[in-house]
């Protein structure tokens, strides 16, 4: 039984310091405080057989992403009298280490739906619990709780936005107070304490070629871009979406906000209140599911839906997904990963991934109906995988909803409107400025081809499937799919799939 009055402060997401209710409850009447953050190696350690830098499960630049959003959280928590606790392992037997070996009576962290942390999280408390440590444990990752929500529809999660609106009415929260000061840090004792490290500390070479993500990490940053967005009153007040250009990249038509609110770097309750704040004070705006709010709605729908459906990130033995006869098609996957399908539209997008790790949502949208029911029919838990890995906004709810969104497999069932790889494209890129930057072969002369060694037409590709035959032949397997899926009312096996292919 613990005897002092420590807590510790377990940071997994919400790397931030304002509206953090799990910090605030840690640091209210405690002698000391212990902020920590466990290095994850089966996260963070590089991966030499990757196909692009990076661990096994993320990107380079989403690592980058998270070292500098602590690296930010370290510098606030000092601000605040305390600092910041690196620790290196697997997570739960680093935590359960240091419930043992520090002063601590309570164990806060923020509540987490992915089924990763669920399964963590589970471990974390039992421990807790028959050591005799309190546990503090509050949603505040999203708006809603997920929980509250299912309950309210009969233990189901609501499959449509309206339906998910109904039931969640207006949100009733209260931000977290402002910390001013904080607890010091207690003793340690045997515990060896790593400062943030570097990309380079964890074996990262950054090539000077590689063009990186623009975007830093952390709460500072986090809350200026939230600032420079909400300056622009009538620009949050109008904002419609899918209206936007997919290929603006020097200012982009959207918040980019959604790697920070992906670390918790930004809190969601704060960000809705700060749009309802603007709303206020303007004569008319936008509304779900089109407004801003509406977007962070969006986010609310996913995480509810993701949180009360079993086996949500597969087809199998997934109630809400269609189940359908998609292909493994190995090379057709490595085209469109490498950005070598032979249409730039698509192709750019892809790079732009690869070296930001974000796209706007209509080029998202453009490349995951290309891999699955618009051209090549590949699983979408193929591309998924690929988005997982390198956005650096991969949440695991919205990842898959919007995976099983595009391929018509759950959600939006038109599959006859197909995003063209060429008209969708050109629409809003009609100069090719966009496909240029991130394609910058499809720009030079001859001698430069020659000299990087990639002549457009021999070593950019031709088009790897004819986008005309190819979009008819998956309208076809779609419709033969959700027939065959009426037909047995979901209880579709291998072998019928297997008939279909
Ligand atoms: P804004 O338009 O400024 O919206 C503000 C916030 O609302 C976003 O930051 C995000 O948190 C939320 N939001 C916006 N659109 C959606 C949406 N469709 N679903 C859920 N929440 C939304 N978004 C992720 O955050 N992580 C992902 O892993 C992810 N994977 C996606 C995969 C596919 C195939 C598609 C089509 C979309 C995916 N999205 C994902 C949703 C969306 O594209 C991004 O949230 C958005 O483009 C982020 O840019 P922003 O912050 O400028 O968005």
């Amino acid at each position: 039984m613990p005897s002092g009055s420590g807590s510790l402060m377990w940071f997994r997401k919400g790397l931030r310091v304002h509206d953090n209710p799990a910090l605030e409850y840690a640091s209210r009447g405690s002698t000391c405080v212990y902020p920590l953050f466990v290095i994850d190696p089966h996260y963070m350690e590089l991966d030499p057989n990757a196909y692009s830098p990076g661990s096994t499960r993320a990107g380079i630049n989403r690592i980058r992403f998270l070292l500098e959003s602590l690296a930010d959280l370290d510098s606030s928590l000092k601000k605040l009298g305390s600092r910041l606790l690196v620790l290196k392992g697997e997570p739960s037997e680093v935590l359960i280490r240091c419930l043992n070996e520090w002063d601590v009576r309570k164990l806060c962290f923020e509540y987490d739906t992915d089924p990763y942390y669920q399964a963590l999280d589970d471990k974390a408390k039992n421990y807790a619990s028959a050591a005799g440590i309190e546990v503090f444990s509050p949603v505040s990752h999203t708006i809603f709780d997920p929980a509250d929500i299912i309950e309210k529809n009969g233990g189901r999660p609501p499959l449509s936005y309206q339906s998910f609106l109904k039931l969640a009415g207006e949100p009733s929260f209260s931000l977290s107070v402002e910390l001013s000061w904080m607890p010091p840090v207690g003793d340690v004792g045997r515990c060896e304490i790593l400062q943030v490290p570097t990309l380079k500390e964890l074996g990262y070479v950054e090539k000077h070629q590689d063009e990186f993500t623009p975007f830093r990490g952390g709460e500072s940053e986090a809350l200026r871009r939230l600032r420079e967005s909400l300056s622009d009153k009538e620009w949050v007040a109008n904002f419609e979406k899918p209206k936007g250009d997919p290929s603006a990249y020097i200012k982009p038509a959207t918040t980019v906000l959604s790697p920070y609110l992906k670390f918790g770097c930004l809190s969601s309750r704060y960000f809705y209140q700060c749009l309802k704040d603007v709303y206020k004070n303007v004569k008319r705006h936008t509304s779900p599911p089109v407004s801003l709010v509406g977007q962070l709605l969006w986010r609310e729908f996913f995480y509810t839906v993701a949180f009360g459906t079993p086996n949500f990130d597969e087809m199998k033995g997934n109630k809400i997904c269609k189940q359908i006869p998609w292909n493994d098609d190995d090379k057709l996957l490595a085209a469109w990963r490498e950005s070598r399908t032979g249409y730039p539209w698509i192709d750019a997008i892809m790079v732009q991934l690869r070296k930001w790790g974000w796209m706007h949502h209509l080029a998202r949208h453009s490349v995951a109906c290309f891999l699955t029911r618009g051209d090549l029919f590949v699983h979408w838990e193929k591309g998924r995988d690929i988005f997982e890995r390198l956005l650096i906004d991969s949440d695991w709810a919205i990842n898959n909803g919007n995976w099983l969104w595009l391929s018509c497999s759950s959600f939006f069932y038109q599959y006859n409107r197909i995003y063209s790889p060429i008209s969708f494209g050109r629409k809003y890129d009609p100069n090719g400025n966009y496909i240029r930057h991130f394609l910058p072969i499809l720009k030079a002369p001859l001698s430069v081809q020659t000299k990087a060694k990639c002549i457009i037409g021999r070593d950019y590709p031709k088009p790897v499937v004819l986008h005309d035959t190819a979009s008819n032949e998956c309208r076809k397997k779609m419709g033969q799919a959700y027939a065959l899926n009426q037909r047995l009312n979901g209880r579709v096996s291998e072998e019928d799939l297997r008939k279909l292919r």
